[in-house]
């Protein structure tokens, strides 16, 4: 029940209207309906309901109008034809998989993932049966070779997190098409602003809407987008007798958030590409990753399927031993004001991250080393504030 056509209109506009219902009332504002459940004239109408003869909410485990208009405008965002949202991001990715494998399936990934998905594939999914190949996200042949008989899924996440690697989406795409397999790709550093992988070829997108969606870091959400079909039987059916579901509260601060995320995106871009070029200049930096900067190894595309480098940055500084890399990452994030420590992304505020220590620290060396993930490693998060006040904090930190 949307009020704009989709394949009208231009992303900004999307963003601010698609998806809007008003009440009776003609409120301009999304109304919040913060109602667990819903009423009905008589008994005969709640049977209606219940037997799906009739339309209307129900219960808002997985029906509720604040939500609907989350969803509507999600799916108009990413061009897909439907969305379910979820209380978080793990929540979408674990929705997405159980409504599509059964125990003997098999999945292939990359190494570089994030981490709590790493850990989600090898401790909880392979308990119930459901084995998974990481392969080099940078190589589609990694991806073709490693396919088997029960593979069901592909998933990868583009850029990845933290090394901001970019998979070729069209070429991966091909290779699931070709055997039958769904494509799955995270799209949480890009946001649909800057990449669109439906588009790609790519089957379903899920979200961390933690991230650059809600960008204030306020509320932990999740979004799965992808073909009607898909999102109305499978997934909603899981959504349903699971209920990962997202508050309805949560979902009407995400679409304010929403509005705002087209230009929020433009200046992260803008403010990251100024960090990591300033950063690249650096005798202390030995590697940068920046999908906008023509050093990075994926650039060409990056340039093809992004609109913008994004906000992520992660570099390798110089260090003789892993101990004296940590020593001079933790110095950097240490002598940092304005840049705040935590393991969140995507935010107004800028963040910096020891990723090895952090956010991937429960997968273990090996799994770091697999991914590239040093000691010597920082991610950092640019956000809204001025690049000049950015950079004068990094440059503070690694001077030693
Ligand atoms: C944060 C993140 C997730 C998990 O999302 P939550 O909202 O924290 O549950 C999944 N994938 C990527 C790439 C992320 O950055």
């Amino acid at each position: 029940m949307s009020n704009s056509d989709p394949n009208q209109l231009k992303p900004e506009t999307l963003a601010v209207r698609a998806g809007s219902m008003r009440s009776q009332f003609g409120e301009h504002s999304e109304a919040l309906y913060l109602t667990s459940s819903f009423v009905y004239e008589n008994a005969a109408q709640a049977a209606a309901r219940f037997a799906a003869t009739e339309e209307g909410y129900i219960y808002s485990r997985f029906s509720n109008p604040t939500i609907d208009m989350l969803q509507s405008r999600l799916a108009a965002l990413e061009g897909g034809q439907a969305c379910i949202v979820t209380g978080s991001g793990m929540s979408a990715i674990m929705g997405c998989c159980m409504s599509l494998l059964k125990a003997g399936d098999h999945i292939v990934t990359a190494n570089a993932l994030f981490g709590a998905t790493t850990t989600l594939f090898n401790t909880l999914f392979a308990r119930f049966g459901v084995s998974t190949t990481y392969v080099n996200l940078t190589v589609p042949a990694e991806f073709e070779a490693a396919i088997q008989a029960n593979t069901r899924l592909i998933y990868i996440e583009s850029p990845a997190n933290p090394l901001t690697e970019v998979a070729d989406i069209a070429a991966i795409s091909k290779i699931a098409k070709a055997h039958g397999v769904v494509l799955i790709v995270d799209n949480c550093f890009a946001s649909p602003v800057l990449q669109q992988p439906l588009a790609l070829g790519a089957d379903i997108v899920v979200h961390s809407a933690t991230k650059y969606i809600d960008g204030q870091g306020r509320v932990l959400a999740g979004a799965v987008i992808g073909s009607a079909q898909y999102i109305n039987d499978q997934m909603y059916n899981y959504l349903r007798s699971a209920g990962p579901s997202m508050s309805a509260f949560n979902a009407w601060l995400l679409l304010k958030s929403l509005e705002t995320l087209p230009v929020r995106m433009r200046q992260h871009c803008e403010g990251g590409l100024k960090v990591a070029q300033w950063l690249e200049a650096r005798p202390q930096v030995k590697r940068i990753f920046y999908p906008g900067l023509p050093s990075h190894p994926q650039y060409a595309i990056s340039q093809k399927q992004q609109t913008g480098g994004g906000g992520m940055i992660a570099l390798e500084l110089k260090s003789d031993s892993p101990e004296q890399g940590r020593e001079r990452a933790w110095r950097l994030i240490d002598h940092c004001k304005v840049w705040s420590i935590t393991g969140n992304f995507g935010d107004a505020r800028s963040t910096i991250t020891h990723p090895a220590t952090t956010t991937h620290a429960r997968v273990g060396e090996a799994a770091r080393q697999a991914a590239g993930i040093t000691e010597a490693m920082v991610r950092l998060s640019v956000g809204l504030e001025h690049p000049d006040d950015l950079i004068a904090d990094l440059d503070r930190g690694l001077n030693w």
